[in-house]
Order: structure tokens, then sequence, then C-alpha cells
């Protein structure tokens, strides 16, 4: 209710009460004049009025009606009656002695009713205090404890008697009692939160939070210490168990990536055995050549010692092809290296470079130069990279009669990051299936699994980028992420 509605309530009530006040005394008067009462008398039967009156509680009315009363006990019942003299002295007395004890009467009631109406604060209080979902107490000046609510007492079994002095701090596990020096964040005077395992009743410990403010007076000495406990164990296991939860996620990632660098391999299976039978079949040509250089009259060592240098770089030809194709399978935990993402593609590149020819695809590189390096984990890198790269090959081999263009773009993403671009000729995507594409198992394919592209997003997410599509104006699709560069290069 606003204060001044509040006011001309109370105002309206105390005339009320005044109104019917007076007439209480008018009745009376009228009765008593009737009866012919004594002055003793008539003081005693208005005395009830003003004390029935005074046990509403409000002071206004009370006063009026002791001094009206005291008028007339003066006037009706006083000699001279019917004057507001007083002859007798001892009247005088009288007078003054109702309106001393109607007064005083009207006092002690009201201090009455503010007592009763204390306690009842306080029991409210007190109820509060005890029934908040919390463990409450007050410390004293020195940590000792000196006020342990319900909820406590409960908790831990124990009585206040028992958590007054220091003696509280056995409800805390010995491992955080020892842990925390309480003594000395207490002597700093500063509130302070902590966590600690308190003790049930039952011996089960629980983690609470521990919140401690301190109480100043005006000097601005701690005079007290008041603490509050949420229980928040559930909360903690809750957390503890989305943590698990987050490693098995993440866990069955890897795993999955790993199936997918195994599949997207296999897909090349045909390409690589063609980039890998090439240099033996040639270093054993070699071979052959040189070894008939050796055996020539006289031998020519010239020659036999080219072909050796021929087998050497087919050697590491077929050496590196492996090398990549295992670096790419193999299972490894994820790392945060300082990567160059030109050298990177130009190493799926060369995996893909069979495939491509393979399937009588062109392939355009417009990798920008001066990039700055970006962080992150270089296989997973290199399977967005090859992901894209045999998606775009896939899509465009369904079209026959078009012109098979392939063109791959990297470039500076503004001052903060890098952008790959996979470009192709294929058919391309339609807007409103742009972003289902990266769904989890959203595939058009026969065999397709739909996580290839749910896989590469994670990753580039991961890496802090984005991965999106889009169709291409003329033909085709494009399909780019930005990756954000090192942070100590921006
Ligand atoms: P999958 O290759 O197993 O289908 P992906 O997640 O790699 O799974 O791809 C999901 C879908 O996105 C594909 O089935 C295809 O319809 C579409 N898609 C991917 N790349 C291209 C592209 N370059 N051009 C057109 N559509 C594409």
């Amino acid at each position: 209710m606003p204060i001044d509605q509040n006011r001309t309530t109370k105002f309206w009530l105390s005339a009320a009460e005044i109104l019917l006040g007076v007439g209480a005394l008018a009745v009376l008067t009228a009765g008593g004049l009737r009866l012919d009462l004594n002055l003793g008398t008539a003081s005693l039967a208005y005395l009830i009025v003003v004390v029935l009156f005074s046990l509403r509680g409000r002071l206004v009315p009370t006063v009026v009606l002791s001094i009206v009363a005291a008028a007339c006990l003066d006037y009706f019942f006083t000699e001279p009656r019917f004057s507001l003299q007083i002859d007798a002295p001892q009247d005088v007395v009288a007078v003054a002695a109702f309106a001393t004890t109607s007064s005083v009467i009207a006092g002690l009631v009201k201090r009455a009713r503010r007592l009763g109406e204390a306690a009842a604060l306080r029991d409210r209080l007190q109820a509060i205090i005890d029934t908040i979902p919390a463990v409450v107490w007050s410390n004293s000046r020195d940590g000792s404890a000196d006020f342990l609510n319900q909820r406590f007492r409960d908790y831990t079994g124990h009585s206040l008697e028992w958590g007054r002095s220091w003696v509280w701090m056995d409800a805390l596990h010995s491992d955080d009692r020892a842990m925390h020096d309480w003594r000395a964040t207490l002597a700093a005077g500063e509130p302070f939160e902590k966590e600690a395992r308190v003790r049930r009743a039952d011996g089960e410990y629980r983690r609470f939070l521990l919140r401690f403010v301190p109480l100043h007076d005006k000097q601005g000495t701690i005079v007290e210490w008041y603490a509050a406990g949420t229980d928040i164990e559930d909360l903690k296991r809750a957390e503890e168990e989305l943590r698990r939860q987050e490693v098995r996620l993440r866990d069955a990632q890897i795993e999955l990536a790993h199936a997918n660098r195994v599949t997207a391999t296999g897909q090349l299976a045909a390409s690589i055995v063609h980039e890998v039978s090439q240099p033996i079949a040639a270093a054993l040509t070699n071979a052959n050549a040189a070894s008939r250089w050796l055996g020539a009259e006289p031998p020519d060592l010239e020659e036999a010692r080219q072909a050796l240098g021929r087998i050497v770089s087919d050697g590491s030809r077929a050496r590196d092809v492996i090398a990549r194709i295992r670096a790419l399978v193999r299972r490894v935990p994820p790392r945060h290296d300082r990567l160059d993402i030109n050298e990177e593609m130009l190493e799926v590149i060369a995996l893909t470079r069979s495939e491509l020819r393979r399937n009588g695809t062109s392939l355009e590189t417009q990798l920008a130069e001066g990039l700055p390096p970006v962080q992150g984990d270089r296989i997973q890198l290199q399977q967005v990279m090859l992901n894209l790269i045999l998606n775009a090959v896939e899509a465009m081999s369904g079209s026959s009669g078009t012109e098979r263009k392939l063109l791959i773009r990297t470039e500076q993403d503004g001052p903060g990051g890098v952008l790959v671009a996979v470009e192709d000729s294929g058919p391309g995507i339609e807007p409103e299936s742009s972003d289902r594409l990266f769904d989890a198992f959203y595939t058009t394919k026969l065999a397709g699994m739909g996580m290839g592209l749910s896989l590469c997003r994670s990753i580039v997410q991961a890496h802090g980028g984005r991965v999106w599509a889009t169709a291409n104006p003329s033909q085709g699709a494009t399909f780019q992420f930005t990756l954000p560069v090192q942070r100590e290069t921006v």
C-alpha cells in the first residue's frame, strides 16, 4: 500500500475509534447521572472504557479519550456539578489520579503490545533462519561459533552447545580443515567463500559452498561473522557426470573421426596403389638398368650411378606416400601445432592428385602467399581438407558432359583468420539444404554415412573456426572454412 494511502486509512480508523469511544463515554455518563454514581465509581467506569480502547493499540484515540473522560469526570461527577470548577482538593486528586492511571495503563498496554509484536517477529525470523535451505551460523570475532540454525543442527546431528567455540570445525572433513587456513582468513576480515566437505549426522560427507561475511561496528571493527553453507554435492556430482560424458563423447568423436579418415583413405585406395606401384615399377626398371650397366664390358659406372640415384628418388616418393597415409590413419591424440595452412593443403593435394586424374578432374590452386600460421591439429585439419576434396570429386563424378574443375583457394580472412575454399563444378547444392549438409547422418548417397561434413564442422569449430557451403553463381558448390590465426601472430 502506498504511504499516503496508509496514512489516510490510519487517520480514518483513529477518527472512527474516537467517535466510538466518545459515544461509549456519553452512554456511560448518561447512565452514571441516572444512577447518581459517586466520583470513585464513575472514575472506575471511565477507566474501563479508556483501557478497553487502549487495547486497540492506537495512541491518539487513547489520549483523546483519557482527556474527554477526565473532563466528563470533572464536569458531571465533581462538585460543583455541571461546571469544570473543582471545590474539594480531594476531588482534584481523584481527577488527577484518574488522568495519570489512564495514561500509565495506556502506555503499559502499548508496551506490552510492542513486546508481543517483537516476540512474534523474533519467532518468525527464527523460523525463517531455521527453514531456509542452507546451514546458517554465526561466529564471534575470533571465529568460534555462537549460533547454529536448526538445519545445521539437524544436518550435523549436533546441539547448539556443541557448536559453540571452534568445535564447529569438527564437522568439516579433516583435509578441508587442514587445507584452508581458517584463522588467517578470518583474521584478514574480508568476506570469503570456501568449498568444504561437511559431515552429515550419518557420517557421510557432502560438499558445501561456505560463505562468510563480517559485520562491522561503526568504528569498522568486526563484531561478528555470519556464515551460510549451501549443499552443492548433487550439483558437483552432476557436473562430474557431465565431464565424464564429455570425455566419453570426445573419445567417441576421436574414434569416429579416425573411422572417417580410414574410410576416406579407403576411397583413395586405387589411386594410392597406383601412386605407390608406379615408383616401385620405375625402381625395378632402374635396378635392371643399373645391373646391366654394371655387367657391361667395361662397366659404365656413371650410368649405373644415375640409375641408382633414380631408384633412391623413386623409393623416397613411395615412402612419402605411405608416410602420409600412415599419418592419416594413425590414431593419435589431438595436438596443437603451429601450421602453415598452404603446406597442409599441398600434402592433401599430393595424396589426392591421382584420384583427381582418375576422375578426369582438373585442379587449379590459388594459395595466397605469406599467410599467418594457424594453431591446430595437423591430422584433423588435413582430414577436413581431404573430406571436402573427396566430396567435390564425388559430386562431379556424377555429372557427365560438363567439365570437372576443382579450384582450391586459401586467403587471409580479415586480420585474425585464414580461409580455405574448395570450389567444384558439380551439381551444386540447394540453398535450403546448405545447413542440413553438416548434420550428422545427412547423406544423399546410397552408400553414404553422412558423417563427413558433420565431423568437418566439429573439427573446425573445435579450432575456433566456421565452415559453410554455398552454391556457385554459375555451377557447382563452394565449401569453405575459416580458422583463427595463431594468437601471437595477430
Ligand atoms: P556422405 O559423403 O557420407 O554423404 P557428408 O557429410 O560428407 O556425408 O556429405 C553429406 C551430403 O552433402 C552428401 O551426401 C551430399 O549430398 C552433400 N555434399 C557434400 N559435398 C558436396 C558437394 N561438393 N556438392 C554437392 N553436394 C555435396
